[in-house]
This record gives structure tokens, C-alpha cells and sequence, in this order.
């Protein structure tokens, strides 16, 4: 079933009579469309994309589903949406509540005959349930980043610049027809010990801890790992809280089976932290949704509510971070499926020294 019908069934569900989807990447998510610009309007029987004259050819190839209505200058967006509300005889129009303040303001002002409410959440559930077709695509770019990573664990040595293995992962999914997903994270020695680090000219020295994460987007679809390296021989510091992480990673993608709630999967990451006195170093939550953004809609976390469901996909992402010393993260993608977890990135994770 294409994503409207899903989404139409929802609306019905939810009671309400139309939307219009404009969060651009659930736009693409509902529509196929890779553009920048577009909207979707969505009644519980009618669907259309709207965009504008930039994107009419593209549109027409990518976007299936719904019918597609395109505009061009001096048309304003907010009076061709207008006239499709009209066409549509659309009177109650629910909104994304990630519009921002001067958006809802035009539209409370063009769409002057109709009720404007903010939407109940019908996207996010859909999205974090994948189908076939999804998973196929995050499978191909978690291929990608495994091939990335065997690509790039050549250049761990000591003098090479994390910048420069920062853009050696750039061109090598670029060259393979993908993008990065984010700006991949080489982070090496103490600047491992920051979570979010960006690459610096900070060369690789023996005694690091290198962390690489790194993501390919392919075909609109994202992969999301990290692997960490010791540069020269492992001390037993570096193996004691490396062996734990992965401990813990090991055990959160096993556990990871439909039904477990988001809280208690993170938990169980700081349980195994806490046999070594860790969990006081992991400050982030143990993953997210993984799909058409890096950071699909879901989490798992102490705070989270989501409950782990069969065509979900999640990183497991376990890390400890001691400021001074360094850090580790090892980040694996995991698709539920009723048979259990299925790990979708693959490369080794046993400690590898770089000698
Ligand atoms: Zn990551
Ligand atoms: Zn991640």
C-alpha cells in the first residue's frame, strides 16, 4: 500500500477531513519527490502536489500517488494552495505544527473561508513503520557505508588529519552515487571524548581513540554507524571501556525485538555501562528512527514513549565519553522484523588496533 492510502486511512481514523503536509521531508517521504519545495494536500479521498514551475518535469517523473498541480509566476503558493482548498471544497484544514509562526500567519490570512487546527501526530507513526520497499533502500545504504568504512580504515595512521578522513568519506559516497547524510564525525584522541565532534586538522597520533560515523543517503534513504579505532596497541583502559560499549551494543541490538519500549532498551545500555561504573559517561540516548532523515521519527532514551514495533528501523548506539581520555561509540542499524532484530550494517566491531 502506497504511503497516501496509509495516510488517507489515518485522516479517516483521526477525523480529520484534510491536510496539508508541508515538512519537506514528509512531503518526500508521502510522495516520492526528492525537490526542495513542495506540498502535499491530502483529503480522505482526494490527494494533490503542489509545487511550483522549477520542479513541474521532476515531479512528474518522481511523484506517484497523488496528482500533481504545478504553478508558475505570478502565481503566489498561497493562492494556488487556495484554489486547490476550493476545487477540493476543503472547509477544515489540519496543519503540520512544525509550520513556523510567519507561515501560519499567511495562510490564517489566503485561506480566509477555512478552519485552520493543528494536526494530531498521523505522520510519525507512519514513518517509523517501513515498508518493503523502504527497507530495501536503508539496506543499500547501509552497504555503502560498510564499503565506506573498509575504504577509509586504510588511511588510519598516525599524521593523517581527521579532515582528511572526513573527506575521503565524502568522495567515496559521492562517487558511489550517493550523499553524505550528515557531515561525517572523525574524531580522534580527546576530541573523541565529544559526542558530536566535527573533523579538525587534528592529526591522528598513536595511543587515540579514532570514532568514525558516517552515513550514506542513497535513492532518499539513510544509513548511520560508527565504528571506533584504537590507533597503535590498546591499553587495558582503552579495552576495558571499549569491550563494555560493545557489550552493551551487542546486547541492545539482541534485545531489540517488537514490543520493548524505548525507555527500557536504554536502560538495559546503562545497566551493562554501570557493571564498569560507565553509565555516568553516556549522555545521550541509545538511537533513533532511521529512514528517510538520519533522525527519523522515534527514540529510544529515558524519556521516550515509543514502543518498538515490527518495520521499525533504529540505531543502537551505546557510547562513553570522558572528557581527557577519549571516547567510544559503536552505532549498528537494526530492522525489527517478526522474527526478531535484523543488523543491517555489518562491519566487524571487535576492537581493531591500527598498527
Ligand atoms: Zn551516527
Ligand atoms: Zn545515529
Amino acid at each position: 500500500m502506497n504511503h497516501v492510502k496509509r495516510l488517507q486511512e489515518s485522516l479517516v481514523q483521526a477525523n480529520v477531513p484534510a491536510i496539508l503536509v508541508s515538512d519537506i521531508t514528509n512531503v518526500q517521504w508521502l510522495t516520492g519527490f526528492s525537490g526542495s519545495s513542495g506540498y502535499a494536500l491530502v483529503t480522505g479521498s482526494d490527494s494533490r502536489f503542489v509545487t511550483d514551475s522549477r520542479y513541474t518535469i521532476q515531479a512528474a517523473e518522481e511523484v506517484t500517488g497523488l496528482d500533481v498541480v504545478t504553478f508558475a509566476s505570478p502565481v503566489k503558493l498561497t493562492e494556488f494552495i487556495s484554489l486547490q482548498l476550493r476545487e477540493l471544497n476543503v472547509r477544515e484544514l489540519a496543519f503540520e505544527r512544525s509550520v513556523s509562526y510567519a507561515t501560519w500567519e499567511d495562510w490564517v490570512a489566503a485561506f480566509a473561508d477555512v478552519k485552520l487546527t493543528p494536526a494530531p501526530d498521523v505522520i510519525k507513526p507512519l514513518r517509523m513503520v517501513k515498508t518493503s520497499e523502504e527497507v530495501e533502500k536503508i539496506k543499500a545504504a547501509c552497504k555503502l557505508a560498510d564499503g565506506c568504512l573498509a575504504h577509509v580504515q586504510r588511511m588510519l595512521q598516525p599524521g593523517v588529519s581527521e579532515y582528511d578522513i572526513g573527506l575521503e568519506i565524502e568522495f567515496f559516497f559521492r562517487r558511489n552515487g550517493a550523499e553524505v547524510g550528515f557531515a561525517p564525525i572523525v574524531a580522534s584522541g580527546e576530541n573523541s571524548a565529544r559526542p558530536h565532534a566535527r573533523a579538525s586538522e587534528r592529526k591522528l597520533q598513536p595511543g587515540d581513540f579514532v570514532t568514525l560515523d558516517l552515513g550514506a543517503k542513497l535513492d532518499g534513504y539513510n544509513s548511520d554507524m560508527t565504528r571506533t579505532f584504537v590507533i597503535g596497541k590498546a591499553t587495558d583502559r582503552h579495552k576495558e571501556i571499549y569491550d563494555q560499549v560493545l557489550k552493551a551494543e551487542v546486547a541492545c541490538c539482541e534485545g531489540l525485538v517488537a514490543g520493548i519500549s524505548g525507555k527500557e532498551i536504554d536502560g538495559k545500555a546503562r545497566e551493562i555501562l554501570d557493571e564498569k561504573d560507565l553509565a555516568k559517561y553516556f549522555g545521550h540516548g541509545l538511537g533513533h528512527g532511521l529512514g528517510r532523515a538520519t533522525h527519523d521519527p522515534g527514540g529510544l532514551s529515558s524519556r521516550s514513549e515509543d514502543i518498538v514495533s515490527i518495520g521499525n528501523v533504529w540505531t543502537v548506539e551505546p557510547g562513553v565519553y570522558i572528557e581527557g581520555f577519549g571516547g567510544v561509540r559503536i552505532e549498528d542499524d537494526v530492522l525489527v522484523t517478526e522474527n526478531g532484530p535484523e543488523i543491517l550494517t555489518h562491519y566487524p566491531k571487535q576492537l581493531i588496533e591500527i598498527s
